[in-house]
């Protein structure tokens, strides 16, 4: 029975690609040398595999940016705008299409989206109506003999032809994507061709099979793969399902006309059975029981368990075992986490660790002797399960006593908002959204407090001076809503998860976001609680500096879920729950302090919207219950605020409704206020701040500008609800763009409010 992977993280275990990709960037490393970087990377990432007792090795997983640029750049799919000739992209024009190019001759990046519901991005490939494909590129091939040099067993991994097309976009004019298959397969063939004579497997990613598809695209993949298969003798095709059941493409993917087929069994454990009922002859099963999106380890014996009972039904030749997708989304190994406290970490398992898992139950099926393995495991998930770190019985009591009422607030929202008005602000009253300009000074004092460089009492002294300097700033431009800056916060999830129960983090658990951007999310691994307040000193600090109001300003629980690693021992929207309790403790401690008007932000609600249709109603549902559990716990007297960055708002508006919030603040400058059309279709209730300046540009928008947004956001939102705000934080701009900046927000409010 083979054991497999479908792909290993890139970055290396001290994220040395990142380093290597922002040097060459820099124009301090050359090509040669970034080239050598990557291929010992590659090296080492086979090796540990192998290793840890994976059979076949996964090629063509590595990429210098993004898998999926990688076969656009593969297949010729590249924009004019980055290569005229539109042949064959070089390095650099690779580098242009993923980044961007600033100065004279510059060319704005290709658009970057969510890879399904991971954080990870890919570069959203662009296809003309007329677009040609060739082999464009062979790099592959080229690290297909890298490995086979090495003495590997060889699977190629490439996107699929349908999931390549179906996840790009039109360039030009809108059609139908999947015309172009006509086009695209003779490329591929050429290819796996080439490749057929080198590898024992070729395996292409079809991600979508966990979408809901249309019944004509369905039918395609049978065709697809016909053609594909026709192309090579001996190599064996694996189709690769994952993040999620099959659901209504079931039938179609258990009769691909391929030779294997990889389901992802820890999301969508109900398809075995169906699976091994009706599943074609030619195909070998691959079962990822084995979690690749999380960080816990195995249940060994339930993951024996499944594969046993494929076993049996097909036999060893046709079965594999892999974790359940490509181990991109989780840190590399877990034996470099030194600090972690020891019991939790025997819980834990990263992508070094997962391949040891995988070959555990394959050695257990074919009857090895691992009983002492299998034991150890055992013994480690009874002490998870029942560990007084994971289970608080005050938190269960909690959540237990919870009332209908403890989920909305005393009145309506028109009621509130009368009573609000004692607030006295003025007509269209302007904000910001939380965070200030991050200097290297407010970087450094924060690292250096944290890893005992700098004394409290000094770490707390900058902060104090950060916020009255902002304060200041607030003042001078004249806005109406203050915040304090959010200076002590490195990141709006980890800082609450640092000061909850419930929470640990890890020193090294990167995970790739984009490009060379990695994320280190930390892990909730019991009942999360708050043991104290966390913001209010920082806040009535500010408040005590102004007349004007200050916002607290806190993180939501949705978005504190989504941005971590979660238990996988109870369900999300436990969790979620007991996330928001502690949001609500912090509301309550700010209320009682004074402090008039609280945000609590939640830009991830539309990102955690499950896949499928059919599940999305019950996620909204509960998610929205959670914002409301944190929020409701005040007077109508106090006003609640909530944020979100970009987004489809149409698919969530009637939650963003339902999460009742007195104020939402939202981004809607770069699409000039377009986006605020849900907001009318949809009747949205209750106040709205559309952003009317863009925080990604460095550029300084002029106040005649910002008016004209305003006065079209006026069409849709009336004056009495409409408030002014950049569309997002910021933290990442400079003071001297900030500062003029919104003086001409201040300025824009002005010229709108004597006009109504
Ligand atoms: N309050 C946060 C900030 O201003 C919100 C960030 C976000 O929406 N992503 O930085
Ligand atoms: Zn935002």
């Amino acid at each position: 029975m083979l054991t497999h992977t479908l792909g290993y993280p890139r970055m290396g275990s001290n994220r040395e690609l990142k380093r290597k990709l922002e040097s060459y960037w820099r124009g301090e490393a050359g090509a040669d040398d970034l080239a050598l970087t990557a291929r010992k990377l590659r090296e080492e990432h086979w090796e540990n595999q192998k290793q840890a007792g994976v059979d076949l090795l996964p090629v063509g997983d590595f990429s210098y940016y993004d898998h999926m640029l990688d076969n656009a750049v593969r297949f010729g799919v590249i924009p004019a705008r980055y290569n005229a000739e539109g042949a064959k992209a070089s390095l650099d024009d690779y580098f242009r299409m993923a980044r961007g190019e600033a100065g004279e001759n510059g060319v704005a990046a290709m658009e970057m989206t969510k890879w399904f519901d991971t954080n990870y991005h890919y570069i959203v490939p662009e296809f003309s109506k007329d677009q040609d494909f060739f082999l464009a590129d062979e790099t592959l091939l080229g690290q297909v003999e890298e490995a086979s040099q090495l003495g590997h067993r060889v699977k190629a991994v490439l996107p699929g032809p349908l999931t390549f097309l179906l996840l790009g976009k039109c360039s030009d004019q809108e059609f139908d994507r999947l015309d172009l298959l006509e086009k695209l397969l003779p490329a591929y063939a050429k290819l796996i061709e080439k490749l057929s004579a080198k590898c024992e497997w070729i395996q292409f990613d079809e991600p979508v099979l966990a979408l809901d598809l249309e019944e004509s695209t369905r039918k395609l993949f049978n065709p697809v793969y016909r053609t594909l298969k026709e192309v090579v003798s001996d190599t064996k095709i694996l189709v690769a399902a994952y993040f999620g059941g099959l659901g209504s493409n079931l039938e179609t993917a258990a009769s691909l006309p391929v030779d294997g087929l990889h389901v992802d069994l820890v999301r969508g454990a109900q398809d075995l059975e169906p699976l091994l009922a009706n599943i074609s002859d030619n195909l070998s099963l691959s079962l990822g029981v084995v979690d690749g999106r999380n960080i816990w380890r195995a249940d060994l014996e339930r993951a024996v368990a499944a594969v046993k009972s494929a076993h049996v039904i097909l036999g060893k030749e046709r079965v594999l075992v892999a974790p359940s997708c490509s181990l991109l989304h989780v840190p590399f190994d877990l034996d470099l986490e030194t600090k972690l406290d020891p019991d939790i970490k025997s819980w834990m398992a990263f992508a070094r660790q997962k391949c040891a898992e995988i070959r555990i139950i394959a050695d257990a099926v074919e009857g090895k002797d691992v009983e002492a393995v299998l034991a150890e495991n055992r013994r480690v998930l009874e002490s998870r399960k029942i560990s007084p770190r994971v289970h608080n019985p005050e938190v269960a009591l909690r959540l237990a006593a919870l009332q209908p009422e403890d989920y909305r607030r005393n009145s309506v929202y028109e009621k509130r908002a009368e009573i609000q008005r004692d607030l006295g602000l003025p007509a269209l009253p302007t904000t910001t959204i939380g965070s200030f300009p991050q200097t290297p000074e407010v970087r450094s004092t924060r690292s250096g407090f944290k890893n005992g460089r700098i004394e409290r009492a000094e770490y707390e002294r900058f902060m104090r001076e950060y916020i009255e300097d902002c304060i200041r700033h607030q003042e001078d431009v004249g806005l109406d809503v203050l915040v304090h800056g959010e200076p002590e916060r490195n990141d709006m999830v980890e800082y609450f998860g640092e000061n909850f129960d419930g929470y640990c983090f890890t020193s090294n658990g990167w995970v790739q976001s984009y490009g060379s951007r990695c994320v280190k999310p930390p892990v909730i691994f019991g009942d999360v609680s708050r043991p104290a307040p966390i913001t209010v000193e920082w806040i009535n600090y500010a408040r005590s500096l102004s007349d004007r109001e200050v916002k607290g300003m806190l993180t939501g629980p949705v978005t504190i879920l989504c941005w971590s690693f979660v238990r996988d021992d109870q369900p999300r929207s436990e969790t979620c729950r007991q996330i928001a309790l502690a949001v609500r403790d912090e509301v309550a401690d700010l209320e009682k302090s004074g402090v008039k008007v609280i945000q609590i932000d939640e830009p991830a609600l539309r990102e955690g919207l499950p896949l499928r249709k059919g599940e999305q109603p019950e996620y909204l549902r509960w998610a929205e219950e959670c914002f409301r559990l944190s929020a409701s716990c005040v007077e109508d007297s106090t006003q609640i605020h909530t944020h979100m960055c970009y987004c489809e708002f149409d698919e969530i508006i009637d939650s963003i409704a339902a999460l009742d919030a007195d104020v939402i603040s939202i981004e809607a400058s770069r699409s000039r206020m377009e986006l605020l059309g849900s907001f009318k279709r949809f009747s949205y209730p209750n106040e709205v701040g559309p952003g009317v300046y863009d925080i990604h540009s460095p550029a300084i928008p002029a106040a005649d500008d910002m008016a004209q947004l305003l006065e079209k956001a006026l069409e849709v939102i009336p004056a009495e609800r409409l408030w002014v705000n950049p569309d997002c934080g910021l933290k990442t701009r400079k003071w001297d763009e900030v500062v003029p900046a919104l003086k001409n927000m201040v300025q824009a409010a002005e010229i709108v409010r004597r006009k109504i």
